[in-house]
């Protein structure tokens, strides 16, 4: 049987566009390369600007999970008291993190689904002095989105001195964030919804965080050192350790197609198009598992219907053998559901065919649906759409 071409709807690594793996296929040059560093000075800039940070702006070869140490370390010592708040599975890993650096940890968890409001975490860090607070701003296990913005509000008024991580892994470039709100740290990586391969670690630092670790003793780690970094960041044709030059030009494409799409119409369309794959999803009876107030645009946990007796490895098997890579269920979703991501640059083209596999896979699961009844709100939907 002739192979089904791969769409990859996991929640990260998402679909890399052609003007973006170009950039990768390109020679590579010297680190030193003039052209290069004007390219690497600009993208930095780029983001420093997007994200109005008023301080520092890093570009760093890692994944995502670097990127959050490098946030804890730069701005804690041992001994300081950290809240992190916990909504699925990367909340947790910010807790084994901190744990293992020596902070006093506390996790305020909620319940898988559901996202941590400005008031629970108030009164969290009502009993104690904390030093940092961690939020994500979309757990990758639950699809659930935090309101980022009202718990920014929230900790200038209350807690001003707290200083906040924001975990944007799966979030920053699909859902609205700025530095400019209160956030003293935030991070993402490369292949989420900036649609490059993965590679890169994005992070952006407030002024008030660069100056917390100009405070601070020489801290344990180099290599995510602030301070190590920002000379680079300043001034590319400087060394720190080897940058991902293909990768960089990458996300120089990836940041000029941001620019194309507008990024607030950027935002817009992720929201549109989850709420329209959402009722595409569920008109052939999935459940998305997040709470409705709290449903991200950029991925969603879909819940095989109830009394469909769809089993779980099998549903994602042929899901693939259909063409589309979709992630199975973590922890207390395990075998419940899948996960889609739906994050980056995905076009309509790949929308449809998403949702096409995902009722022949239906079918060959021995559920019983009407084809052609999800498609059919899906097209509805995308061709209602209207951007700004
Ligand atoms: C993907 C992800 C991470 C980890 O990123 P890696 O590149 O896999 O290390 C961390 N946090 C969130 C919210 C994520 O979605």
């Amino acid at each position: 049987m002739m192979k089904t071409p791969k769409l990859v709807m996991i929640p990260g690594p998402t679909p890399v566009v052609r003007s973006i793996q170009a950039q990768m296929g390109r020679d590579t040059v010297a680190f030193g390369d003039k052209d290069f560093i004007a390219d690497y000075k600009e993208t930095v800039a780029e983001l420093k600007g997007m994200w109005r940070c008023n301080g520092e702006c890093f570009v760093i070869s890692g994944s995502g999970t670097l990127a959050m140490e490098m946030a804890i370390s730069n701005i804690t010592q041992q001994g300081d008291n950290v809240l992190v708040c916990s909504h699925g599975f990367f909340g947790d890993r910010y807790t084994e993190i901190a744990q293992r650096k020596k902070l006093n940890t506390d996790t305020l968890k909620v319940k898988w689904g559901s996202a941590p409001t400005p008031e629970l975490i108030d009164e969290e860090l009502s009993k104690k002095n904390y030093n940092v607070v961690t939020v994500t701003h979309v757990d990758t296990a639950t699809g659930a989105v935090v309101p980022l913005k009202d718990i920014c509000s929230m900790l200038k008024s209350k807690h001003p001195e707290v200083m906040l991580i924001v975990d944007a892994v799966a979030a920053a470039g699909g859902v609205e964030s700025y530095i400019e709100w209160g956030i003293d740290i935030l991070f993402t990586c490369s292949q989420k919804c900036f649609g490059v391969a993965p590679g890169l670690v994005i992070l952006w630092a407030s002024d008030r965080a660069v100056q917390k670790r100009k405070s601070l003793p020489p801290i344990p780690e180099s290599y995510v050192d602030f301070e190590k970094w920002i000379p680079v960041m300043n001034d590319p044709s400087k060394y720190w350790g080897t940058p991902s030059i293909n990768l960089i030009w990458a996300l120089k494409e990836s940041v000029s197609i941001i620019k194309e799409e507008g990024i607030t119409e950027r935002y817009a369309r992720h929201a549109r198009q989850a709420a329209i794959i959402d009722a595409a999803m569920e008109s052939i009876g999935f459940l998305n598992a997040a709470e409705v107030i709290c449903r991200a645009p950029t991925l969603s946990v879909y819940l095989y219907p109830e009394g469909s007796n769809i089993v779980d490895i099998d549903f994602r098997t042929i899901l693939a053998e259909e063409g589309v890579q979709a992630a199975g269920c973590l922890a207390e979703f395990a075998g419940k559901g899948f996960r889609m991501g739906h994050m980056g640059n995905i076009d309509k083209h790949t929308l449809v065919s998403a949702v096409a596999a995902v009722e022949r896979t239906c079918f060959r699961c021995g559920y019983k649906i009407e084809f052609g009844k999800a498609v059919g709100v899906l097209q509805k939907g995308l061709a209602e759409e209207i951007g700004e």
